[in-house]
């Protein structure tokens, strides 16, 4: 007999105590965690169970009633459905006064190592239109919501939509109006895209079926003024020429017009033939130097090339780990995980060496132009997974590392990473991570030969519960 399904627990009036994992509000119920995503520090509110785990609940808001001191309202029309910006409804104080605190609780509850006083954090001055890439994607079947009509009013006629993918669900596409996260003219580029799809009646993609001419709209902007468009089309057609045509005279700001056609299942653009259709096939980016009356470092985008994407925030990231090395003019610096070389560029003058790692052929091969194109000849780089390289031949005939600069992906580090890193025992490492649990737990690792001296947390995504952090360690 088919046991029937208890329902989910209705919670009244469940306070809201904390800022957990993800960035999820807390509550606490019947010995069990809740997680409220949209509530903030100090709310009351009735929520709704909609997941139950062993050791934590899920649930929504349906009614509050009392509403955070740290609230503000949201920017976003579409705030609550997005899974773009989730902390749009604190105050911008607060979030970093929360960052700030994620940074010290997984110093103390996971490195468990004496720490230094954590910096405050590193703010933005744009906590808006910050991000310099945004991908799109075309939907036949677009979430509605209640600004649609109902299914026993007919339903809305046109379900195309081209936005953003709603939290956890791969087929789910939510049609975005207005995005906060990007400046001008992305909305517009958009906007006018979508419109112009619709009026000549280009059929937008379908996940399941797999079918559909327009699947995906990637925007690059950088702080030059360059402007990149990519258009992803699902299929070849002759229609592809004018829906580019369209685009280019629609805005002629564009530097870098490109058009790739995919036909596989997946998203991915890195493995096809992308085709220039106006203009370069780069953008280019600028940093500027961490010494004052130097000059620039200019960086090469292609279309698949990684780049910081809060530019304005990853030159105070860098300038922290510059200042926290102190650098007297003779070392061998390791930059570890360079990706496309921009942090072993920005350290090149103020050092004897650098030798770069990263796992991505491609990327290695974006930063050795990057140096070319800084007339830099002090920085080599080495493609491979870290784990495997980094070994005792390695440092001999590299030499030893006198500071190691490492910018793990959210994972951290591998374990025999870290391990070398105590082998090849530099003076100093600058921790620069993205994900203070991993880099905790690595520096608990590290504690065997270094102690934490500098904590520096920089919010490079505003809105958002990430928060990147700089630390410098010592060697005892
Ligand atoms: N420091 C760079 C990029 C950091 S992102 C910057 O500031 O722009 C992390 C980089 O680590 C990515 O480029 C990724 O390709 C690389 N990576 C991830 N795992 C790796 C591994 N096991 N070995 C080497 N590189 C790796």
């Amino acid at each position: 007999m088919a046991r029937r399904k208890k329902p989910l627990p209705f919670i009244e009036k469940l306070e809201i105590v904390d800022v957990g994992a993800e960035g999820k509000a807390v509550g606490r119920y019947n010995e069990r965690v809740v997680f409220v995503p949209f509530a903030a520090t100090g709310d009351v509110a009735d929520v709704q169970v909609f997941k139950k785990r062993k050791n934590y609940y899920e649930a929504r808001i349906v009614h509050l009633h009392k509403k955070s001191e740290y609230r503000v309202e949201p920017e976003c029309s579409h705030f609550g459905l997005c899974g773009g910006c989730k902390w749009q409804h604190i105050d911008y104080q607060y979030q970093l006064a929360f960052k700030q605190k994620q940074v010290r609780d997984a110093l103390e509850r996971i490195a468990k190592v004496p720490y230094p006083d954590v910096m405050p954090i590193l703010g933005s001055d744009k906590p808006y239109y910050y991000r310099n890439k945004l991908e799109f994607t075309f939907s036949d079947r677009r979430w509605l919501t209640e600004l649609d009509t109902s299914k026993e009013e007919g339903g809305p006629e046109n379900t195309n939509g081209l936005g953003f993918h709603l939290p956890g669900m791969f087929d789910k596409i939510l049609d975005i109006e207005h995005c906060y996260l990007q400046k001008d003219p992305s909305n517009d580029i958009r906007v006018e895209v979508k419109k112009y799809a619709l009026e000549h009646g280009l059929s937008f993609y379908n996940v399941r079926s797999q079918e559909g001419f327009l699947r995906n709209l990637i925007i690059r902007t950088a702080v030059t003024g360059d402007l990149m468009v990519i258009v992803v089309f699902g299929h070849e057609s002759n229609e592809i020429a004018d829906v580019m045509d369209f685009v280019a005279e629609r805005f002629p700001e564009i530097t870098s017009l490109m058009y790739v056609v995919n036909e596989k299942k997946n998203d991915t653009i890195s493995d096809l033939e992308i085709k220039l259709f106006k203009g370069k096939p780069f953008i280019m980016e600028t940093m500027p130097s961490p010494v004052e009356g130097e000059p620039p470092f200019r960086f090469k985008v292609g279309p698949v090339s990684f780049y910081q994407t809060n530019p304005e925030q990853a030159f105070k990231l860098y300038k922290t780990a510059f200042e926290f090395a102190e650098f007297q003019g003779n070392e061998l610096v390791y930059d570890l995980y360079t990706g496309t070389g921009t942090i072993a560029a920005f350290i090149s003058r103020a050092v004897k060496r650098v030798i770069g790692v990263e796992y991505l052929e491609d990327a290695v091969r974006d930063a050795r132009e990057n140096m070319k194109l800084n007339a830099i000849d002090n920085v080599e780089f080495y493609s491979g997974d870290l784990a495997g390289l980094l070994d005792e031949e390695f440092f001999a005939t590299q030499g030893k590392p006198d500071i190691i600069v490492t910018d793990p992906p959210r994972a951290g580090m591998h374990q025999k990473v870290v391990r070398q890193m105590l082998i090849a025992g530099p003076q100093k490492i600058i921790y620069v991570s993205c994900n203070p649990a991993t880099q905790a737990r690595d520096i608990a690792l590290l504690n065997e030969k270094y102690e934490v001296k500098k904590v520096q947390p920089v919010d490079m995504f505003p809105q958002t519960h990430h928060v990147e952090n700089v630390v410098l360690l010592g060697k005892r």
